[in-house]
């Protein structure tokens, strides 16, 4: 790994936030301040094809960053926000039902987040709405 790849994948691994290329950028300016956007969605491109850090996709909103260790996605319907949640482990449930090998899953919980949730029960009358 060179230099400004094994930074990266520090920020990335020690984050909790799901940052976006630009924030991880901003943050590998503090230590390397001639350090180029171009660089930074290389490396980070290269962390994922190996494996070290995984891309979140979420419609509409940029590419997030996270860490690789086994853990699911709350998605804020309403702000996008991302939050980590650990559910059991489903592989061995998920393998029963499907006829080949499971490879990896990744679950997406889409929820109100609670600062959403906020504002739309002051905006809304039907707090039971389903989503
Ligand atoms: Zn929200
Ligand atoms: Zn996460």
């Amino acid at each position: 790994m060179t230099g400004y790849a094994q930074k990266i994948y520090e920020i990335v691994n020690n984050s909790r936030n799901h940052m976006r290329a630009e924030q991880v950028f901003h943050e590998l300016k503090k230590s390397c301040p001639r350090v180029v956007l171009a660089t930074v969605y290389n490396n980070l491109n290269k962390l994922c094809d190996a494996g070290l850090i995984r891309r979140i996709a979420t419609d509409g909103e940029p590419d997030r960053y996270d860490r690789i260790s086994k853990h699911d996605h709350l998605v804020c319907k309403r702000c996008g926000k991302l939050a980590d949640i650990c559910f059991d482990d489903l592989t061995a449930h998920l393998q029963k039902q499907m006829d080949g090998a499971l490879l990896s899953y990744d679950l997406r919980v889409y929820y109100l987040c609670p600062q959403c949730r906020a504002q739309e029960s002051g905006a809304s009358k039907t707090p039971g709405d389903k989503i």
